[in-house]
């Protein structure tokens, strides 16, 4: 491959190389059979980071990191690694990932496939169909506010502190990505908060709707509560088009929004940053799901998440939006004509590997072109 983008595959732990292996193969259709115009390179995360290196993530890949246009990340953790202290736990590399990328902003996608709308655990007319975006903060709010800590109280008793805090710059620089994501949507943007409790919550919807009135008030914005929302998703998600949230509520609604789909092994997910000189994004691509240490080694992960990862970074950093639509395409297809892996298998289907479900996919492509 030659071109001038950069892409870091850091396939991690459990099942993440082997759902990575099967992304490998469609970055490797598109190599073969499309001008792909991005290197790859692959190197350790997680705990096989910390096998090698005693550490989850080295300075070297994260120098690595900081200078690709976009990072592929599998998953990490596992019980080998539970009883380390916390800095050299698996998921550390991850945080630190986000943090070191000036990752603020995490887009998932909560996309029902036709093939799957009677997988879901809600009615197939709520789910059927559904195409909405999750937008949650994702570096500041209650996860990071100070003060926080356990205090002692005297008597044996303590108090658990964690704060709230949102500022202006923080709100309007992901609402922008919110208001711009809905322009290539449908135009319809919910802002989720707690203003009737929460000063922060309030900081936050009046931020957003001045920047809706300075920019894009020729969108729809509507302001919503986060305990409304969590209740609304279940009864209409249809109305949705992209939910723009706090790190908090975003971590709750996003579950939420998972379940309509049916399998965590379907829900791919992006991370952004700022905007660098050239008007590239520091950017991250991973599956929703974890290292599935249950299913670890046996054929049976569902590599659709990763894959659909993949897609997101086609259109998110190399602006490639047609092949991502094709990968799409190919997932939709393979769905349609039966095929399953054991998460989202269904009487009558044809179960498969995650090999297998990898090479239907790149069949599919071939089809396509
Ligand atoms: P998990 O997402 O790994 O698994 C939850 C359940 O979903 C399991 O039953 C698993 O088999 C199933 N599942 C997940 N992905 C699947 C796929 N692609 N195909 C088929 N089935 C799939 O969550 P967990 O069990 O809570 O965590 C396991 C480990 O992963 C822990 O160490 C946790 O810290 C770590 N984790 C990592 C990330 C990440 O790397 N981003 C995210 C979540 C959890």
């Amino acid at each position: 491959m030659s071109s001038n983008r950069k892409v870091l595959m850091l396939p991690g732990d459990g099942i993440g190389p082997e759902v990575m292996s099967q992304t490998k193969l469609v970055i490797n259709w598109f190599d073969k059979n499309k001008e792909v115009g991005f290197d790859v390179e692959e190197d350790l995360i997680g705990g096989a980071s910390f096998d090698k290196y005693k550490t989850p993530i080295t300075d070297n890949v994260l120098e690595k990191s900081l200078n690709a246009d976009a990072v592929l990340f599998g998953a990490v953790g596992g019980p080998d690694y539970d009883k380390l202290p916390f800095k050299d736990k698996p998921e550390r590399s991850l945080l630190k990932l986000r943090k070191e990328l000036g990752l603020f902003a995490n887009l998932r996608p909560a996309i029902v496939f036709d093939a799957l709308s009677d997988a879901s655990t809600l009615k197939t007319d709520i789910v059927k169909g559904l195409d909405m975006m999750i937008l949650r903060e994702l570096t500041g709010g209650i996860y990071f506010g100070e003060p926080r800590g356990i205090e002692e109280l005297g008597d044996g008793k303590k108090r658990g502190i964690n704060t709230e805090v949102y500022t202006t710059d923080e709100i309007r620089r992901v609402g922008e990505v919110g208001f711009e994501l809905a322009t290539k949507r449908k135009g319809i943007v919910h802002s989720v908060e707690k203003s009737n409790v929460m000063e922060s919550g309030l900081l936050w919807r009046e931020e957003i709707q001045k920047l809706y009135e300075e920019k894009y008030h020729h969108m729809q914005l509507h302001h919503m509560f986060a305990d409304n929302c969590a209740m609304q998703l279940v009864r209409d998600p249809h109305q949705f088009d992209v939910i723009v949230t706090t790190n908090l509520f975003g971590d709750l609604l996003s579950d939420i929004s998972a379940q309509l789909t049916g399998s965590l092994g379907m829900l791919p997910s992006a991370s952004l940053g700022e905007n660098n000189i050239d008007g590239i994004r520091k950017s991250l691509y991973e599956p929703v799901h974890g290292s599935a240490p249950d299913i670890t080694g046996q054929g049976k992960a569902n590599p659709i998440a990763m894959i659909l990862s993949f897609a997101m970074m086609l259109k998110y950093s190399l602006d490639r939006n047609q092949d991502a639509e094709l990968v799409e395409k190919a997932v939709d297809l393979v769905l349609q004509e039966g095929f399953r892996t054991e998460d989202i298998m269904q009487p009558g289907k044809k179960l498969v590997s995650t090999e297998k479900m990898g090479i239907e996919i790149c069949n599919r492509l071939d089809r396509l072109i």
